[in-house]
C-alpha cells in the first residue's frame, strides 16, 4: 500500500489537537508518455513506489529518493565529467581490492540490481543486503529479490557481526563480507555507516549525487552520479583495467576526491545561476 497522506482513512477519523496523516490508498496506474521531458525520471518513481508495495523500498527511501533527484535536476541529470572521473577511480580500486564488497540496500536494489549484479561478477565482490529499516522478513524479501534479479547468492540474512561506533541496528553486518573487506562500494549509504566503515580501516568509494552529505565526506572515492548511471560506467571501468593493473594504479594516484567534490559544488553553483537546458 502506498501511504497517501491526501485521501483519509475510511477507519480513523482526524483527533482533535493531534496532526493526523493517515489513510493508504491504493494508486491507480498512470501512463506516461514517452515524449515527456521527465519520462525516465516518471517512469522511475512509479516503480519505485511499486517497490514500496513490494515491500522492497521503505517509504522513507522514496523521500531519500527525491532528495537525490534534486541533485540530479541540479547537475543535468547527466554523469559529469567529475564523476567519470571518480567512477573511473571506483573501478580501480575495485579491480585491485583483494576483498571487495558491494552493499546493497532497498534502494539500490529497486533501482539496479541487474546492473549491481553484472558489476559484482566482473570485479569478483559479493553484495550484501543492508537495511536501514529491518526486519527480518524485509531482509528476506530484499536478500531473494537481488538474488532473483542478479542469480547470485548474497550475504545479509545472518549477520553475524557489527560495525565498531554504531549503536543502533545498523551496526549489524557478515563476519564474511562488510567485516572482512578491504574495499567497499555504498552505493546510496547513511552517513553513520560510511564513516563507520572509513574508521574501520575499510577503503569507501559512495555513490551519492549529494556532494554535501556525511557518505560523500567520508568515502575515499566519491561518485557524484546518478546510480542507474554510475554502475554500468564503474562496471565498464573495471572491464578495461582487469588485466590492467598499472594502469588501474595510475588512475587512481591521480585521482583527486577533495578536488572533484569542490568541482561538482562549484558546478551546482553555476547550473543555479545559469540553467542547464538552455
Ligand atoms: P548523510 O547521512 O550521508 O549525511 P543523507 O541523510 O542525505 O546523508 P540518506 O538520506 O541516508 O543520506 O541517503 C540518501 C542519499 O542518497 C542522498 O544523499 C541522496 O542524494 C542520494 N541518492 C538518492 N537516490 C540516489 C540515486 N538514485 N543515485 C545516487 N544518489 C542517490
Amino acid at each position: 500500500m502506498i501511504f497517501n497522506p491526501i485521501i483519509p482513512s475510511p477507519k480513523s477519523a482526524p483527533v482533535a489537537g493531534r496532526t493526523l496523516y493517515v489513510g493508504a490508498c491504493p494508486l491507480p496506474p498512470v501512463k506516461i508518455s514517452k515524449d515527456h521531458p521527465r519520462y525516465r525520471s516518471l517512469v522511475t518513481r512509479e516503480r519505485m513506489a511499486a517497490m514500496v508495495e513490494e515491500g522492497i523500498v521503505a517509504p522513507t527511501g522514496l523521500i531519500a529518493h527525491g532528495r537525490g533527484e534534486a541533485f540530479d535536476y541540479l547537475l543535468g541529470e547527466r554523469t559529469v565529467p567529475e564523476a567519470e572521473a571518480a567512477e573511473a577511480a571506483a573501478a580501480a580500486l575495485l579491480v585491485l581490492a583483494e576483498r571487495p564488497v558491494i552493499t546493497v540496500n532497498g534502494n539500490t536494489a529497486a533501482l539496479a540490481a541487474k546492473e549491481v549484479g553484472e558489476l559484482a561478477r566482473v570485479v569478483g565482490a559479493p553484495i550484501e543486503v543492508n537495511l536501514f529499516h529491518r526486519t527480518d522478513q524485509r531482509m528476506e524479501r530484499v536478500c531473494a529479490f537481488v538474488e532473483k534479479e542478479t542469480g547470485l547468492k548474497v550475504l545479509g540474512r545472518d549477520q553475524d557481526a557489527t560495525l565498531a561506533g554504531i549503536a543502533s541496528d545498523r551496526a549489524r553486518c557478515t563476519s564474511q563480507g562488510l567485516l572482512a573487506a578491504d574495499v567497499v562500494l555504498i552505493p546510496l549509504e547513511d552517513g553513520d555507516r560510511a564513516e563507520a566503515m572509513a574508521r574501520a580501516g575499510k577503503r569507501v568509494i559512495a555513490i551519492d549525487l549529494n556532494p554535501l552529505s556525511r557518505t560523500a565526506l567520508a568515502a575515499e572515492v566519491t561518485v557524484v552520479d546518478e546510480l542507474t548511471r554510475a554502475v554500468p560506467n564503474i562496471t565498464a571501468w573495471a572491464k578495461r583495467f582487469r588485466g590492467r593493473p598499472e594502469e588501474a594504479q595510475g588512475t587512481l594516484a591521480s585521482f583527486d576526491n577533495a578536488e572533484g567534490l569542490r568541482a561538482v559544488r562549484e558546478r551546482i553553483c553555476r547550473g543555479l545561476e545559469a540553467p542547464l537546458r538552455q
